[in-house]
């Protein structure tokens, strides 16, 4: 039996022909490269017979729908290598694919006279492709070479009903309202600037919040015997020679000469927290060592792929590594795990998927040792009773792993947080502890990121809440505002006294009308306001209106903040 899942990508694959044929038809000379089905939908990548506008969008999805409604059966049979090849004799790009394939067939995919290199997994008829939308035109390569001729991309989405188009449409419209960077704009969070494509600035008020983000961290980090560390931003090529970065990652990294000698400006914070490990003998009495760093890294993004704080050049990560012995493994992914969940239901993300990726063909290292880790992560979990997943074989080379998923407020599901065992980096640089037996042992090290990129998860809540941040983490969490000038006095010592107790409030100094300055309140998205009016004044009380428009009145300072420290925790 076929999958949902199945279902959806052969609906996928059978659109990309559809366009294709769609194409063809209205651009005869077109020549067609691949067209595969996506997360999202699919694409296909063409050199057109000439250059495809946007204008063109609308008539090539018009006659697509036109094939859809032909209801043409789709088919697909073997051919022989030579026949294709005659069939491809003008194309390339096909004729190269056709190579690739391993025996002496092809698969060909046909839908009344249009036929396609394919491996197969369609859909009936075009009949069931009625509900298909082209989403844009884009640039492309030729397997991703920047050598060859340019080619353009067609993409686009396709749903089995007609509702599904439109619940997705709804989503994206929403989600284009609360983009992140729209709101980073609006609420002066940060900046991105020519001088430095894909580095965020931060303003005053992101600033703050990531720094929120950090010590909150920091807290739990600290609750649970983690110790901080900071390592260089520069470290010497040797260094990432040994890690084995520069035979792997050397395209994403930056380097700069220093003296004499080649620098490379760090990508991740593993080798140097490495280094502070190695610097003396270690006990099995000081393990498991827990050493956190909030460090900066730098990755060479292609221009194309940046996308505001989700994707950047530079970004800071809650990093940290755990130096155990092969039995602690289980007690310390408890620890990181639960630290996980503190921290996702903080932020009021509840639907957490877990995944754990086993050993894949070309891992190294010890099997046992793969075995008794991948049982401790399963051990794990269910001690701690959270169902997962098994992602077989998907582990990295050097250790398995845990990752979380979150869903947010618009349905969207975002990685967030790893817990990576590795036996590489403790080989590879030879690390030891003495056992208590006074044998040299070689720790295990264990990667955490929760996190993960600060600047990434920042922009997740940013979305996930619209812009309203919970009131601990808002940069300004209390506006006052007058009715009139004459409660300013008044105003002033109110908010002297939430100053001194540590909370963040403004107070709106302009003589507006209360209704144009509740508006703006609400445009700065900001959790509370408080009202003072004459009758407040008088009974020395504090109104306080939510964001929403909810009203609580007479209220006490001391009742104020108490409120307040109660969602300050
Ligand atoms: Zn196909
Ligand atoms: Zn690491």
């Amino acid at each position: 039996m076929k999958s949902l899942n199945n279902d959806i990508m052969a609906l996928r694959h059978s659109a990309a022909h559809l366009l294709a044929h769609a194409v063809s038809e209205l651009f005869p000379g077109t020549i067609l490269t691949i067209g595969p089905a996506t997360e999202e939908g699919f694409f296909y990548d063409m050199l057109p017979a000439r250059n495809f506008k946007e204008e063109d969008l609308p008539l090539i999805e018009a006659r697509m729908k036109e094939i859809a409604n032909r209801n043409l059966p789709l088919t697909h049979e073997p051919m022989n290598k030579d026949e294709a090849r005659k069939l491809y004799k003008n194309n390339p790009y096909k004729l190269e694919l056709i190579d690739g394939i391993p025996g002496d067939t092809v698969g060909i995919a046909r839908q009344g006279d249009f036929y396609d290199l394919c491996r197969g997994g369609h859909v009936d008829t075009t009949g069931m492709l009625k509900n298909v939308k082209l989403t844009q035109i884009s640039g492309s390569y030729w397997r991703a070479d920047r050598s060859k001729q340019p080619l353009q991309r067609i993409s686009g989405i396709v749903f089995f009903t007609a509702q599904d188009l439109a619940e997705y449409e709804r989503k994206k419209e929403e989600a284009a309202k609360y983009d992140h960077r729209k709101l980073g704009k609006q609420l002066d969070l940060f900046s991105f600037h020519e001088e430095g494509v894909g580095f965020p600035f931060f303003h005053p008020k992101g600033k703050l919040v990531i720094n929120l983000m950090i010590a909150y961290m920091r807290k739990l980090q600290q609750a649970n015997n983690y110790q901080e560390i900071s390592t260089p931003t520069m470290l010497s090529d040797t260094l990432w020679k040994r890690s084995g970065h520069w035979a792997h990652y050397k395209d994403k990294m930056y380097f700069c000469d220093i003296d004499e000698s080649v620098y490379a400006v760090k990508p991740m914070n593993c080798p140097g927290s490495i280094l502070v490990y190695a610097t003396r003998p270690r006990s099995y009495r000081e393990l498991p060592l827990k050493l956190a760093e909030f460090g900066h890294v730098h990755r060479h993004e292609l221009s194309g792929v940046l996308h505001g704080l989700m994707r950047v050049r530079a970004f800071t990560q809650d990093d940290a590594h755990i130096y155990c012995m092969p039995d602690q493994i289980e007690q310390e992914v408890i620890t990181i795990v639960k630290i996980a969940y503190s921290m996702l239901n903080k932020f009021g993300f509840k639907d957490i998927d877990v995944t754990i990726s086993t050993k894949p063909e070309d891992a190294m290292g010890d099997p046992a040792l793969w075995e008794k880790a991948t049982n401790a992560l399963k051990g794990a979990l269910q001690q701690l009773n959270i169902p997962f997943t098994i992602s077989e074989g998907e582990g990295a080379f050097y250790g398995p792993k845990i990752e979380f998923r979150i869903k947010d407020s618009m349905g969207r599901e975002w990685q967030c947080g790893t817990v990576q065992v590795d036996f590489f980096f403790p080989q590879n640089f030879e690390l030891e502890y003495i056992a208590s037996s006074g044998q040299r042992e070689r720790p295990v090290m264990i990667h955490q990121a929760i996190y993960g990129s600060l600047e990434r998860f920042f922009a997740i809540i940013l979305e996930h809440f619209k812009g309203h941040l919970p009131f601990w983490l808002s940069p300004v969490q209390i506006k006052i505002l007058t009715i009139t000038d004459a409660q300013k006095e008044y105003a002033q010592k109110i908010m002297d006294k939430l100053k001194d107790h540590g909370l963040r409030v403004e107070m709106d100094e302009t003589s507006d009308q209360i209704s144009g300055k509740i508006k703006r309140a609400q445009e700065e998205k900001l959790p509370w306001m408080l009202v003072i009016g004459q009758k407040e004044v008088d009974n020395n009380a504090i109104t306080l209106r939510h964001n929403d428009g909810k009203q609580e009145f007479g209220l006490t300072l001391e009742q104020v903040i108490k409120k307040a420290d109660d969602l300050n925790q």
